[in-house]
């Protein structure tokens, strides 16, 4: 059977790989994954190919039964909220996320405004592919009409953070969706905006969409020459976060994870879930704030599946997309951003103290090659061998790749690459020169 679904939903160039033709049939095989019809709740960032997608799935969800409410240009996790909130049965949104302008995206939410698991994309592809869509006869064809859920979504977000004095913000929101509620947000919590790249703009003309220190280098002199407490960057659709502290340095993604989650967990008690590829000063910070790390495969998906099975208090990617449970199991950019302020608050500290209180680990990354036809093969014997080749200690852990963590919290990962034909080695201990052994020994191991 063929493929739609990425790590991410569906991502394509756009009228080259995603094309209105694609969206149609998309949009009518969830009508038929649907039973009984109902809402379906769909937005999309300002893409240039946004409303031409948007036009095409409103079409095939009509043509399927179900009625749909367009909430229009908004946040990933705006509609993950206006999912349940509008008791829809599911939502889409229509984004490329931090993809360059030429690229789009179409990623499905289940009726609890999570999205949709590997599972679920199955039962889509399984539609699409064998064609056995189901139309609707022409009295139950469905109804599409508008919903504007972002007064509702900034109300929500601002009141699950609260500050004691106001901090004067600068928001870099790629000219992405995150403008219209981001900026919004900060206000309402009494803070001082500045909000840069924040016309709607599908071209992204203000900067890349993916909010890497590369792309900040603006945003970073703009906060230190206005005095500004904190910068913050989206991502184009807003599910993910990045700052810039008040001298204009980026705050390491690792770094500001580790931050959060044991902010959340001082606040919640409970466990923080993070992914293989995140730094070890993540379980030194969560555990000495009496939390328990969970970690998990990498994805948001992945991230947010093993936030509910473990009922966990915070859920992070080092890549900037954080989920608060207690909000929704959804990534969200500017409730994010509002967290960032409110640990800054809380700890009376400016966000460079406290980044700068954290140790920076030495990462050592390496690859071997391996034709794509053997990496199962080569992954099955790297991790039954794993811990032999590591003199009998440490913990072993498979989900995805093979982790294994020391005693002292060095570790090394071991993971096929998704798309070229290597087998990737990341590691990081205390000393640059434990982690280069680490990697020498890896290579060993993979080259058997
Ligand atoms: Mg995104």
């Amino acid at each position: 059977m063929g493929r739609l679904f990425g790590t991410s939903g569906i991502r394509g160039m756009v009228n080259v790989d995603l094309k209105p033709e694609l969206a149609l049939d998309l949009g009518l095989s969830l009508a038929t994954h649907v039973e009984n019809s109902g809402l379906i709740v769909l937005g999309k960032d300002p893409r240039t190919s946004s409303d031409m997608l948007e036009g095409s799935l409103v079409s095939g969800l009509l043509s399927g039964g179900c009625d749909v409410k367009k909430i229009g240009v908004a946040p990933t996790p705006a509609v993950s909220f206006a999912v349940p909130h509008l008791c829809a049965k599911a939502g889409i949104m229509i984004t490329a996320s931090h993809n360059p302008p030429e690229y789009n995206g179409i990623k499905l939410f289940g009726n609890d405004g999570m999205a949709f698991t590997p599972d679920q994309e199955e039962k889509i592809e399984e539609i699409y592919f064998s064609g056995r869509t189901r139309a609707a006869p022409w009295d139950r064809i469905g109804e599409a009409g508008d919903a504007n859920i972002l007064p509702e979504y900034i109300k929500k977000i601002a009141s699950s953070v609260s500050l004691s004095r106001g901090y004067k913000v600068v928001v870099d929101c790629a000219c992405g969706a995150g403008a219209l509620a981001t900026p919004f947000i900060m206000r309402e919590l009494g803070c001082k905006v500045i909000a840069l790249n924040s016309q709607l703009d599908g071209f992204f003309p203000g900067r890349a969409p993916e909010p890497t220190p590369e792309n900040l280098q603006e945003l970073g002199k703009i906060v230190k020459s206005l005095g500004a407490d904190v910068g913050l960057a989206h991502d184009g659709d807003a599910d993910r976060i990045a700052a810039v502290d008040e001298k204009g340095r980026v705050v390491g993604w690792d770094k500001l994870l580790a931050l959060m989650a044991a902010h959340a967990v001082e606040r919640n008690k409970g466990k923080a879930v993070t992914t293989v590829d995140a730094s070890m000063i993540v379980d030194e910070l969560v555990t000495s704030a009496g939390g328990k790390v969970v970690r998990t495969r990498v994805g948001d998906v992945a991230v947010a599946q093993a936030v509910k099975a473990n009922q966990a208090v915070f859920g992070g990617e080092p890549s900037g997309a954080w989920i608060f449970p207690e909000v929704h199991l959804c990534p969200d950019g500017p409730l994010a951003g509002a967290k960032i302020i409110e640990m800054i608050d809380e700890a009376a500290k400016p966000l460079s103290n406290l980044a700068d209180g954290i140790p920076e680990y030495p990462i050592v990354r390496a690859k071997v090659r391996c034709p794509n036809a053997r990496k199962a093969t080569v992954m099955k014997k790297v991790a039954a061998r794993v811990k032999r080749a590591f003199y009998g200690v440490g913990e072993v852990l498979t989900i995805d790749g093979v982790r294994l963590t020391l005693e002292d919290g060095a570790w090394v990962l071991i993971r096929p690459s998704g798309t070229e034909p290597y087998i990737r080695i990341t590691s990081e201990a205390k000393s640059v020169e434990r982690a280069n052994a680490l990697v020498k020994d890896a290579k060993k191991l993979i080259g058997r």
